[in-house]
């Protein structure tokens, strides 16, 4: 018999205080576990490498909505989701297992294109798909994916390694997948009104397929191989900038200071942003699902970088006691809470 602890609403913890409460007590009974939970992968010693271990699961109706996507994309976009974690440790990822549940609604050729898409993301990244579970459940659809990878020791980035006065830099642009998203959410409405109205997506393709097609930014692991740079750490931007510096900030015990003026746009998804009446840095900063990498470098690598077209250099690492702001383009200062920037 349970004891009777009395019910607490898990919206109090929050994902993050969830996560962080369940997993306070975990023991660890194999010397070989490096990393367990905390960061974008597990990380294991194999002796001359280190794996690496990252799950991800898209449930219908909270992380994809059948109506605008389509079931090949969905399946290329949970592949690229695992990929990204491990990419965000400096890694390559090499194999997954795909776990599917799915209700009756769903054909035999529906869940076939949704493997169209998962095997057209293993083709891409070179990696082997090696098993999985299939099951059924009462209602819609979730996919879970788990993946692996391998990453020298000398490479491994951790969110943890960033120094006072590291560069904070980010690959290609921000906020585009949300605004996809937007323009897809507007389509849908119009749709469910007048279902005779062909969707209008025309000049957005760049910001609907940052939505319904991410990749992950494996040229960027090859590019700091290439230019010689070690990340001190880094994190795949896949809840917003804000929240991922957040995320850098409690694991490395640092503050930053980020400049509106060096965030990275795709001029579209900026155009798309005045047109909604949203503010592009507020797209930029909690805008999700970019897939983008978020990385420090020490200052002493700012020579290697320079100049290298895709990657931004956003702010700079302070004292955590400074806390974490963003230096608007009029030059005032703003703190950043992890939701972000409300502009006003
Ligand atoms: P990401 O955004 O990089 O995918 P998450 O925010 O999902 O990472 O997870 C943060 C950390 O918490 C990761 O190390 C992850 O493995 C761990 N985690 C998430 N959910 C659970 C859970 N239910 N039990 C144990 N660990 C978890
Ligand atoms: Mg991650």
């Amino acid at each position: 018999m349970f004891e009777n602890k009395g019910r607490t609403e898990l919206n109090q913890l929050g994902e993050f205080g969830l996560i962080k409460h369940l997993t306070k007590d975990i023991k660890i009974h194999h010397h070989s576990t490096v990393k367990g939970v905390g960061d974008d992968a597990a990380v294991i010693d194999l002796g001359d490498a280190y794996q690496l271990i990252s799950t991800d699961m898209l449930v219908e109706g909270s992380h994809f909505d059948l109506m605008y996507t389509p079931l090949k994309h969905l399946g290329y976009k949970a592949v690229v989701a695992n990929v990204s974690d491990i990419t965000a440790m400096n890694g390559k990822a090499t194999h997954i297992v795909v776990s599917i549940a799915m209700s009756s609604k769903f054909s035999l050729e529906a869940i076939e294109e949704l493997y169209i898409g998962l095997m057209a993301a293993c083709e891409a990244y070179q990696i082997d798909l090696v098993g999985g579970d299939t099951t059924s459940i009462s209602k819609g659809l979730v996919v879970n994916i788990t993946v692996f990878g391998q990453v020298s020791k000398s490479k491994i980035a951790y969110r943890n390694g960033v120094k006072e006065g590291d560069l904070l830099v980010v690959s290609g642009d921000l906020g585009a997948a949300y605004l996809g998203l937007h323009i897809l959410e507007r389509e849908k409405r119009i749709y469910l009104e007048k279902p005779d109205f062909q969707p209008d997506l025309e000049g957005n393709d760049y910001i609907i397929q940052r939505q319904l097609k991410p990749e992950a930014r494996i040229d960027i692991v090859a590019l700091l191989e290439q230019l010689d740079i070690q990340p001190t750490a880094m994190i795949d931007i896949s809840d917003g900038l804000a929240s991922e510096m957040h995320h850098l900030s409690d694991a490395s015990q640092v503050g930053f200071t980020l400049y509106e003026d060096k965030l990275p746009i795709d001029p579209i998804a900026y155009q798309r942003a005045i047109d909604f009446g949203l503010d592009p840095t507020v797209a930029m900063l909690n805008g999700g699902e970019d897939y983008e990498l978020l990385f420090t470098i020490s200052q002493t690598d700012y020579e290697k970088i320079k100049g290298t077209m895709e990657i931004s250099i956003i702010g700079h690492a302070v004292a955590m006691q400074e806390g974490i702001h963003m230096i608007s383009k009029s030059n005032i200062k703003h703190k950043l809470s992890a939701q972000g920037w409300k502009s006003f």
